[in-house]
C-alpha cells in the first residue's frame, strides 16, 4: 500500500476530492498517475472538473516557452475556482522546480509549488496544509518513497514504467537537466515488479519511460537497456514493448540487435534529431554528425526493414541559415519518419542557448516549420498508403463515441481508426488497412485472431 498511508495509518484524505490536469511528456503522465494512486490510497476520491474539487493539482512543463505560458494562463483562470470553493491549488512539476519564487509572486494564491521529485510526500502535505503554503524543490528522488504500481493508470491496457529520470546531456537549448537534475536509475527488480504485476492485471503493452533511455544502469547488477528489454519481454501476458527517448550518441549496435532479436520489442524508434545541419548541432552539444545519424538509421533499416521512426526537429536555433536549415530538409526527405514532433527554438532559463542571441526572426521561424511540416504531411501520406491493403495487428484502446468506431495503434505508433461489430476495446485484434491520411490510417477489424 502507498507510503502516504503508511506514514499516518489512516485514510488521512477522506471524503476528499482532487482534480489533476497534466501539461507535457509521457513521464509527466506517468508522474501524475503515481500521484493519482497516492491520493486514491490516502481515501481522496478524483472530481470530474476543478470546480468540484478540494484540491486542484497542476503537473507542469517547462520545455518551451509556449508551454509555460499555456500554464500560466490555466493558473490565471482557476483563481476564481479555488477561491469560491477554497479548495487548495498547488503546481506540480518541471515548471514548480525551475519557477518557484516568480509563481509564489505571480499567483499569489498558490498553497503549494513542488518539484517532480517529491509526489511521495505531497498527499500528506495536502492533508496538513490548511494555513500556510508550502514550497519543495529537492533534487533527489527517492524511488522507494513511491508506491511500486500506480493503482490509477489512463489506459487499462498500455502502461508507461518510468526506468529513470533526469539528464547528463546539456544540450544547449534544454532546460530538462535544471528541472529533473542528474540522471537516476530505477533499479531492474523494482521495473520487473511492477511489469509482473501490469501483466497480472492485463496490460499488454508497457512503454519504458526516461529522458535518455540509453544510458539506464542498472544500479544493483549494472545492466542496461539491452537486458532491461529482453528481462521485460520474459515477462508472460505482456505483448509489445517500447521505450523512450533515445539519444542518437548512444543509440548502439547493441540495442539494434537487441530490438531485432526480441520479439516483442517493437519495431519503432523516437530518435530526435533536432537538426540536420554539423554546425547546428555542434552549437546544440548534441555530440553527433548528420553522417552518424544517417549511419545509424542505416544500420537499423538493413537489420529491421520494417522500422517506424519518429523525431523531434528544433527550427530557428540561433544563428540557423536557410542551408542550415535546407539540411534538416534533406534528412527528412532521405529518412522518410512516419511521424516528426517540430518545434520553434524558444530560449529556455539558465541553459547554455539562452546566453546567444536568439536571433531568427520570429516569421522565419514559423516559414520554417511549415514548409517542414507542409513537406512531411506528404512523406506521411505516402508512408501510410503503402500500408493500405494489409492486415496489422492493432492495440484498441478504445472506443469512439460513434458507434463501431474503436481506436487504437499499430506496432509502428500508427494511429488506426476502425470499424467493428463487436466491442474490442483494450485488446489486441487484427485490422485490414482500408485508407489513411496524413495523421491516422483506417480499417476494420480482420476475422482473424491476432
Ligand atoms: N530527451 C529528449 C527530449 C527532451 S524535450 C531528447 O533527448 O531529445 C522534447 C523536445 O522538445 C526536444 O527533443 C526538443 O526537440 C524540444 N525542445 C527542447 N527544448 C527546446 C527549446 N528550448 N525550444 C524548442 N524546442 C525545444
Ligand atoms: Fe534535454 Fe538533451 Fe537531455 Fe534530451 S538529451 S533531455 S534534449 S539535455
Amino acid at each position: 500500500m502507498a507510503q502516504a498511508m503508511e506514514k499516518t495509518g489512516e485514510l488521512m484524505l477522506d471524503g476528499k476530492t482532487f482534480y489533476i490536469h497534466t501539461f507535457g511528456c509521457q513521464m509527466n503522465v506517468n508522474d501524475s498517475e503515481h500521484l493519482a494512486s497516492l491520493l486514491l490510497a490516502a481515501g481522496a476520491r478524483p472530481a470530474r472538473n476543478p470546480e468540484d474539487s478540494d484540491f486542484i493539482l497542476v503537473n507542469t512543463c517547462a520545455v518551451r516557452e509556449k508551454s509555460v505560458e499555456k500554464l500560466f494562463s490555466y493558473l490565471g483562470r482557476l483563481k476564481d475556482q479555488k477561491e469560491r470553493r477554497g479548495s487548495v491549488l498547488a503546481c506540480l512539476g518541471c515548471v514548480a522546480q525551475l519557477y518557484r519564487e516568480k509563481l509564489l509572486k505571480k499567483f499569489p494564491y498558490l498553497d503549494l509549488v513542488a518539484g517532480p521529485h517529491q509526489y511521495a510526500e505531497v498527499p500528506l502535505i495536502l492533508k496538513n496544509l490548511q494555513e500556510e503554503r508550502r514550497v519543495l524543490t529537492a533534487w533527489e528522488k527517492d524511488w522507494t518513497d513511491l508506491p511500486i504500481v500506480p493503482e490509477a493508470r489512463e489506459s487499462r491496457v498500455s502502461a508507461y514504467v518510468t526506468i529513470m529520470e533526469g539528464c547528463n546531456n546539456f544540450c544547449t537549448f534544454c532546460v530538462v537537466p535544471y528541472v529533473r537534475g542528474r540522471e537516476k536509475y530505477r533499479p531492474l527488480r523494482s521495473i520487473l515488479e511492477e511489469v509482473r504485476s501490469l501483466s497480472d492485471r492485463g496490460y499488454l503493452e508497457v512503454q519504458l519511460l526516461g529522458q535518455n533511455v540509453n544510458s539506464y544502469r542498472d544500479p544493483e547488477t549494472g545492466a542496461g537497456l539491452p537486458e532491461l528489454l529482453a528481462r521485460v519481454a520474459e515477462i508472460s501476458g505482456i505483448e509489445w514493448i517500447r521505450f523512450i527517448t533515445s539519444h542518437p550518441r548512444d543509440f548502439g549496435p547493441e540495442l539494434i540487435e537487441a530490438m531485432a532479436s526480441i520479439r516483442k520489442v517493437c519495431h519503432q524508434l523516437h530518435l530526435p534529431l533536432q537538426s540536420g545541419s554539423d554546425r547546428i548541432l555542434e552549437m546544440m552539444n548534441r555530440k553527433y554528425t548528420r553522417a552518424d545519424y544517417l549511419e545509424k538509421i542505416d544500420r537499423l533499416k538493413s537489420r529491421l526493414p520494417d522500422i517506424s521512426l519518429s523525431t523531434d526537429i528544433i527550427v530557428g536555433f540561433p544563428t540557423e541559415t536557410e542551408e542550415d536549415f535546407e539540411q534538416t530538409m534533406d534528412l527528412l526527405e532521405r529518412i522518410r519518419f512516419a511521424n516528426i514532433f517540430s518545434f520553434r527554438y524558444s530560449p529556455r532559463p539558465r541553459t547554455a542557448a539562452s546566453r546567444l542571441k536568439d536571433d531568427v526572426p520570429e516569421e522565419v521561424k514559423i516559414d520554417r516549420l511549415v514548409r517542414l511540416q507542409t513537406r512531411q504531411k506528404e512523406i506521411q501520406l505516402e508512408l501510410n498508403r503503402s500500408l493500405v491493403g494489409r492486415t496489422v495487428r492493432v492495440l484498441c484502446l478504445g472506443a469512439s463515441k460513434k458507434g463501431n468506431l474503436y481506436a487504437g495503434r499499430n506496432e509502428g505508433y500508427q494511429v488506426v481508426n476502425f470499424r467493428s461489430e463487436k466491442d474490442v476495446s483494450n485488446r489486441m485484434v487484427r485490422v485490414r488497412i482500408t485508407g489513411c491520411g496524413p495523421y491516422s490510417l483506417h480499417g476494420e477489424l480482420a476475422d482473424e485472431p491476432a
